[in-house]
């Protein structure tokens, strides 16, 4: 087996090498899985409960060094790694309550009695990206198992450590061999076998929208379960009623936050015409004070992007058309660092304001009235998410209502809650993850009728 090295990208240095698996390594952990799927189905699901919430238990117990991992492999702030290891292990706990609560029904048919069941689906392939490597492995990992599923786990070679990590860590909490398995390995060769391979029932893929549609079409042949989490482009909508100073002290974090490595970024800021200039001006000191550096720094707030490559896609979008309104510094020296960047005025139709930018360079947009907003903000192939600033209650419901977006927030940008469905409209995905959905995407749903006839 041939070796990959990690990269550190706030050094530029090599942080780890791990074995890189090829189609023979990720058949065998296909066949693992196969083999560890009829014995972890039949767990009864008080004991997969105690198993899930073992596994958190032991993610708990080791989140300082999982946090350090994380910040260093991603180069993310510590603050904001901390804060994930804290949700991954909330996740476990919190479908650690499912395996009991999957609960079927019975349904009023004549000469029986009709019931429904949630079977697991068999082995599911999980393939997750760089941004937030252990945090969507985990809205992925745990529900699956919950729902009574075995898995291969396919993290981006950008960023495995710490999904290496969780396959240590949960078979020492207890989860039998074979039920979590990790692959590391290029997407175009492990990826793209686990999504043929015969023996996967189903792909839950994170990535870009463009690789997510070789997925399905690829799943499409063999008829495989799939979920999608895609790109995005959303809006930040600003309506001159909203409390501007709260609005403006936000939107930095929803487009910055992660260094706008973030599908959820609200990377159009669509700002009513009349409060425009106010905005801007309300906005720069927030921006300015970003403190971009060393990841394990407790002051930074924004880290490296994750590639030169990225760094390099990212800049392309900057002093193309629209003008550079706000730009933050970086340090000198070794690491992939890129400015937080406002353009302003943007023209909708401009590349920047139409693809995902993937890095932390903001557009803003002026609109005029409330139609026209809700027209710029649904002018997209995207829809995952997208936040309302107003003190209207009356619009900011409108408004929600009419977003082609599958999250929505209002004067808030939060996005993620582990309790609540967290997903996309049109190009930004299919299915829903976290909360009690997501087991639906995990399970198939199976009737049975039992006659009472005769006696
Ligand atoms: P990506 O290039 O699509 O890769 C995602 C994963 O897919 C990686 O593990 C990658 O492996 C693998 N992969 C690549 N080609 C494949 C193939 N042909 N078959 C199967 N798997 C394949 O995305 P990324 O660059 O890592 O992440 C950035 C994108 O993810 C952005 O567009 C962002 O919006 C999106 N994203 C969406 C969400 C969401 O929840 N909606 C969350 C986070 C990120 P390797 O990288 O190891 O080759
Ligand atoms: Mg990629």
């Amino acid at each position: 087996m041939s070796t990959l090295a990690v990269i550190e990208p706030a050094t530029e240095r090599v942080l780890a090498e791990v074995a890189r698996a090829g189609v023979d390594e990720t058949d065998a952990a296909v066949a693992r899985a196969k083999a560890a799927f009829p014995g972890w189905r039949a767990v009864a699901p008080g004991d997969r409960a105690i198993l899930l919430r073992r596994v958190a238990t032991a993610l708990e117990h080791e989140s300082a060094a999982l946090a350090v991992l994380e910040a260093r492999n991603a180069g993310k702030p510590i603050g904001d790694a901390r804060g994930e290891i804290a949700m991954v292990v909330e996740t476990f706990n919190y479908y650690a309550g499912a395996p009991e609560r999957l609960t079927g029904e019975t349904i009023p048919v004549s000469g029986g009695v009709d019931m429904t069941f949630h079977e697991p689906l068999g082995v599911c392939a999980l393939i997750t990206p760089w941004n937030f490597p252990l945090a969507i492995a985990s809205w992925k990992v745990a529900p699956a198992l919950a729902a009574g599923n075995t898995v291969v786990l396919k993290p981006a070679e950008l960023t495995p450590l710490t999904s290496l990590e969780l396959e240590r860590i949960a078979l020492d909490a207890g989860i039998p061999e074979g039920v979590l398995n990790v692959v590391v390995g290029p997407g175009s060769v492990c990826g793209q076998r686990l999504v043929e391979h015969p023996d996967v029932a189903k792909v839950a893929f994170t990535g870009s929208t463009e690789v997510g549609a070789r997925i399905a079409a690829a799943a499409a042949a063999s008829i495989k379960r799939v979920t999608l989490e895609l790109g995005g482009k959303s809006p930040n909508l600003i309506f001159a009623d909203a409390d501007l100073e709260r609005a403006a002290g936000a939107a930095p974090a929803a487009v910055f936050g992660n260094a706008g490595q973030d599908c959820c970024a609200r990377s159009r800021i669509l700002v009513e015409r009349s409060v425009h200039e106010e905005f801007l001006r309300l906005l720069e000191p927030v921006i300015t004070a970003i403190r971009v550096g060393d990841p394990l720094d407790a002051e930074t707030t924004m880290g490296p992007l994750i590639s030169a490559e990225q760094r390099a896609s990212v800049a392309a979008f900057v002093g193309d058309r629209a003008p550079v309104a706000i730009r933050g510094s970086t340090p000198e020296g070794p690491g992939y660092w890129y400015p937080p960047t406002v353009l302003s005025p943007v023209d909708p139709a401009d590349r920047a304001a139409r693809e995902e930018i993937f890095g932390p360079v903001a557009c803003l947009i002026p609109f005029d009235s409330e139609h026209e907003a809700i027209r710029l903000a649904n002018d997209t192939v995207y829809g995952l998410s997208g936040s309302i600033w107003t003190g209207d209650g009356g619009r900011a419901l409108r408004v929600a209502r009419a977003l082609e977006a599958g999250v929505i927030s209002i004067n808030s940008n939060s996005s993620v809650r582990v309790t609540t469905p967290f997903g996309g409209f049109k190009q930004s995905g299919v299915g829903r993850e976290l909360g009690p959905h997501a087991l639906e995407h995990y399970s198939e749903l199976k009737n049975v009728f039992y006659s009472t006839e005769g006696g």
